[in-house]
């Protein structure tokens, strides 16, 4: 892992654009404006912590690009957060929306705190005075600019930024739409939860289904039987874990920031979390072997690599230790540039994090669309569907005068619930993406790696978007 502090983000991001901007017909002028950050917002602001002494937080909210509006991206509470970092992210949130076709601008933010510091009054203080500072200088509402969770936040905190948002603003029939992943019951939408795993989940399957990308890397066709290692065991962590062991394949190492466990029959992520939840860490699993540290862990063998954690975990130095087939990047920014020119001479594949995590905005832009429409998914066509659907059943099981069992009664009757509906809009954006950026690798052979071949669609759609609107004035 790199532990040089001179380590630019924003610049990673940047020179990974650059050398995609190559493959594309956009001038020099606009593939800057595309690249550059629109916004950046730094804030400092005082809390009365529980003992009554006083804090000054910093924060930051950063909007990359307008193109289309709202802006969209999480927020994240880290004691490393830097603006650096944050622009980063809310530029790979410009291309990542633009990858999976949701709408949105990027943006992203980020209060520089160790959450685990701060008592859970502190921390809605800290939420809803970061909510009210947004607001001061309009960077958040449902048309410019949504928020979401990332590293160290989730549902309970997009809660409090809903409550502080409404407050102020009485009356706003779309109020809602002013975050995402909420709790269902605050407007929140079934399967967001999961959403980011679930997402590199299809990602990661649809690379493995297709037989020319598992030749080249000396692998069987399919998920089922590989095995699989996960760095991070929270939200987008576990859920990846959760839906590829679902999908067949072996876990054999789980890791968090104290360690790592290994079994190499295979782990139930399930049972790993509990563990953690009773004991406070991973370590000392029943029938795993403990690894020292998290890092070691990437180095282990295993067909999929899947770093769920934070940025920077793979640089030019552990590179060469990895023996992974195919990296998911599931977190933001896992490898340095190195590391992927490394992973490119190597012949590793490299499933690159602005589209592989993409499942959590896409889902997010179903929430905010819920929020919008005020209805939820499913309630309008599921009982006319079941009706129809036994009604269709009833007259072929008439006319061959046979009758389907049960169980495929209830399969084929079956109405889409909203968790249904957000799964497979969620699966057609993923596949739909992986093939758009296959292709754009396929159709030039000088596009040297798949990150660059997403980086190009990218580009090509926010750049059509330029060209199209003209530059105001
Ligand atoms: P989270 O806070 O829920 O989980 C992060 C986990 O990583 C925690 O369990 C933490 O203990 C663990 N961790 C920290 N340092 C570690 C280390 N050195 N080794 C192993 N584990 C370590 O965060 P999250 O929401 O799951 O986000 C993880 C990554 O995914 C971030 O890069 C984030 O930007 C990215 N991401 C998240 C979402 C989302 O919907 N939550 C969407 C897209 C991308």
């Amino acid at each position: 892992m790199s532990g040089n502090p001179q380590y630019s983000f924003f610049n990673a991001v940047q020179k990974s654009f650059d050398k995609a901007g190559k493959y594309t017909k956009w001038d020099k002028g606009i593939l800057e404006q595309i690249r550059e950050c629109n916004a950046v917002y730094q804030m400092k602001f005082p809390i009365k912590r529980d003992d009554g002494s006083v804090e000054v937080i910093e924060a930051y909210r950063v909007q990359h690009s307008q193109h289309k509006t709202p802006c969209k991206g999480g927020i994240r509470f880290a004691a490393e957060v830097n603006q650096d970092e944050v622009m980063a992210l809310a530029s790979l949130m410009t291309y990542k929306c633009a990858i999976v076709n949701v709408p949105f601008g990027g943006g992203k933010g980020g209060i520089k705190i160790n959450p685990k510091k701060y008592s859970p009054y502190e921390l809605e203080k800290i939420t809803r005075r970061y909510t009210a500072e947004l607001m001061k200088k309009n960077f958040i509402g449902p048309g410019t600019d949504v928020p979401a969770p990332d590293y160290g936040t989730g549902e309970r905190e997009m809660a409090w930024i809903l409550d502080t948002y409404t407050a102020m603003h009485p009356g706003e029939i779309d109020a809602a739409g002013c975050v995402t992943g909420k709790p269902v019951t605050q407007g929140g939408v079934r399967g967001r939860r999961e959403a980011t795993g679930l997402g590199v989940y299809f990602g990661i399957r649809e690379v493995c289904n297709m037989t020319e990308v598992m030749s080249k890397l000396g692998l069987e066709i399919g998920i089922e039987g590989k095995t699989v290692i996960v760095q991070g065991l929270g939200n987008v962590g576990y859920h990846a874990a959760k839906f590829f062991r679902e999908g067949g394949a072996k876990l054999v190492c789980l890791a968090e920031h104290d360690g790592a466990v290994y079994n190499a029959a295979g782990l139930n992520e399930e049972d790993v979390f509990q563990h953690k939840s009773t004991t406070g860490s991973i370590l000392n699993f029943p029938g795993a072997t403990n690894i020292a540290t998290s890092d070691e862990a990437l180095e282990l063998e295993c067909d999929i690599l899947i770093p769920a954690a934070l940025e920077n975990v793979i640089d030019g130095e552990n590179a060469p230790r990895i023996k992974a087939k195919i990296i998911g990047e599931a977190a933001n920014g896992p490898l340095t540039p190195e590391a992927d020119e490394y992973f490119i001479q190597k012949g590793t594949l490299v499933v690159p994090d602005m589209y592989l995590n993409a499942g959590g905005v896409t889902v997010s832009y179903f929430e905010w669309l819920k929020n919008l429409s005020h209805v939820r998914y499913g309630r309008m066509e599921k009982r006319f569907t079941e009706n129809l659907n036994s009604h269709i059943l009833g007259q072929i099981e008439e006319l061959t005068t046979k009758k389907v069992s049960k169980r495929e009664r209830e399969f084929i009757m079956h109405g889409p619930d909203e968790v249904d509906l957000v799964y497979s809009g969620l699966e057609e954006t993923m596949i739909t993406a992986t093939n758009e950026i296959m292709n754009t690798w396929k159709s030039n052979p000088e596009i040297p790696d798949m990150r660059t071949a997403a980086y190009v669609v990218a580009i090509n759609k926010v750049g059509t978007s330029y060209a199209e609107l003209g530059i105001f004035p």
